[in-house]
């Protein structure tokens, strides 16, 4: 499972991580919200932890 640590995300801009997730699980409220994670969309394919520290597997 991903986390998004809201510690490591500035939440001032669009998550650049969003367009690089194979699955489209990653989303936004707003442009400026924490990233979240669709669960059921999500393979834990890792991706998002390499690119963000934001993103955590837990
Ligand atoms: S682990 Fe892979 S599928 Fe899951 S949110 Fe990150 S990039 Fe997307």
């Amino acid at each position: 499972m991903i986390k998004v640590n809201e510690d490591y995300c500035p939440q001032d801009h669009v998550c650049p991580i969003i367009r690089r997730c194979p699955a489209g699980a990653i989303t936004q409220k707003y442009f400026q919200a924490l990233p979240s994670i669709n669960t059921e969309k999500c393979t834990d394919c890792g991706i998002c932890t390499k690119l963000c520290r934001a993103f955590k597997k837990v």
